[in-house]
């Protein structure tokens, strides 16, 4: 079969038998067959550059993670109903990454299912339902997230007891302040409908608004807000966490603040869907007492096994530290372009998340939609893999495996360079 053919008849059953709600990426859809560090190969064996999937942080079929995997698999995979060390051990070591008031872990195997009970912890905590996030936010697939994730536009209708804040935009001193207020606003305009909040939910990146994550220490502001109106902080750490930003293990920590509950995902496995959250012990006590945890297939042998490995040589390989140097050189290549590139606006970010906003005037900061789109589908033909984020979509996301080199970067400068010279 040629490759033309072999996507048609992909895409013909794909429709007809996922039906119409998944998306591909890109004009010409992506085929690959096989990853290995941070390349993805098509059937022709052409690698291609992969600087989009933030679920491997340790590079695509990392061999620690698919022995360790495989060894627990060959022995015992089971439900936390009985006891196993392989649990305690992982939740010891991850609980070891965080402030010490953290002090209880429990596993899900999605982002979802971490925020999700992330909210009833909240709710059982504080009495109440009201919850704040940004907005152009995204937490997650269950209904209860659904209504809080904005950005999934016309899919959603944001639910009742859902407040939405600007995202941090700014970068300046008075950021903090700014985005308190909108949280304090929030919070009344909850009030005035007679619900209390329950929480204030962010992703500590602010990935689906378009990358915010200047100056370290915003945060603080809008954490106390929340608390003293009775919520809880709840940092969503699916994108930032596990040493992508460089400057810290947890997005979180880069704003000198300590949440009540952490939720984290994607990377943890390396892409064995493993996820999870961790939460002070007197904000879990009341969910504790009025209910019962059981999750199939979180917290099993096989998925502590592989976020064990996952952690292992991010910790033994200094991939945090390799995610801020390798992201600084690449964050100023990148910003390096706008002498070159009228479109080339602010690049932005932490580590290896970086946040590259297109724009057709830079002092009014008009969004590039429709070239940011095509600079997508063009690096893509040029072997690149990345993706675009933001409300008006203008913001190229670049966050890929955290053992990017600065070779990797260049390769990912010099095409990137190459298409917006085709742009004009
Ligand atoms: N929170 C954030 C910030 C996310 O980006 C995502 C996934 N894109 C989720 C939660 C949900 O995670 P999952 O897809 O594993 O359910």
């Amino acid at each position: 079969m040629t490759e033309k053919k072999t996507t048609d008849d992909l895409l013909a059953r794909r429709a007809r038998l996922l039906g119409p709600a998944y998306r591909l990426f890109y004009d010409e859809p992506f085929h690959p067959v096989r990853g290995e560090g941070v390349w993805l190969y098509d059937a022709a064996g052409t690698p291609w550059l992969d600087a989009y999937n933030n679920v491997v942080p340790l590079g695509h079929a990392r061999p620690e993670v698919v022995e360790a995997i495989a060894r627990q698999a060959a022995v015992l995979n089971t439900h936390t109903r009985y006891l196993h060390e392989g649990i305690l051990d992982y939740a010891e070591r991850l609980l070891a990454t965080m402030p010490p008031e953290l002090g209880h872990a429990t596993f899900t195997c999605t982002g979802s299912e971490a925020n999700d009970l992330a909210m009833r912890i909240a709710t059982a905590h504080t009495g109440n339902t009201g919850l704040i996030v940004t907005r152009f936010a995204y937490h997650g697939v269950t209904s209860a997230l659904a209504c809080a994730s904005p950005s999934l536009g016309q899919y959603v209708r944001v639910g009742e007891h859902v407040r939405l804040v600007d995202a941090p935009e700014g970068g300046d001193a008075t950021t903090g302040q700014r985005f308190a207020d909108g949280v304090r606003a929030a919070v009344a305009d909850l009030e005035a409908h007679g619900i209390a909040p329950a929480a204030l939910l962010v992703d500590t990146v602010f990935s689906s608004d378009g990358v915010f994550t200047a100056p370290t220490g915003f945060l603080r502001e809008a954490v106390e807000a929340i608390h003293a109106a009775g919520g809880v902080f709840i940092a969503d750490e699916v994108q930032p966490g596990f040493g992508r930003t460089g400057e810290a293990f947890w997005g979180f920590m880069r704003h000198g603040v300590v949440p009540d509950i952490v939720t984290m995902g994607k990377p943890m496995g390396n892409g064995h869907p493993v996820a999870g959250l961790a939460v002070r012990p007197e904000v879990m006590k009341a969910f504790g007492q009025a209910s019962r945890y059981f999750n199939t297939f979180g917290g099993n042998p096989v998925s502590m096994a592989a976020a064990s490995a996952v952690l292992d040589v991010i910790q033994r390989n200094g991939l945090q530290d390799n995610a801020l140097q390798v992201g600084n050189y690449l964050r100023e290549r990148l910003a390096a372009l706008g002498q070159r590139h009228a479109l080339v606006g602010e690049a932005r970010g932490a580590g290896l998340f970086i946040g590259l906003e297109l724009v057709t005037d830079r002092a009014t900061r008009a969004p590039a939609t429709a070239q940011a789109a095509k600079v997508v589908n063009g690096l893509r033909q040029r072997q690149v893999l990345l993706s675009a984020t933001g409300p008006q979509g203008n913001v190229l996301k670049i966050r890929p495996p955290l053992v990017f080199t600065r070779e990797h970067a260049d390769l990912l400068v010099e095409r990137l360079d190459e298409v917006l010279g085709t742009l004009g």
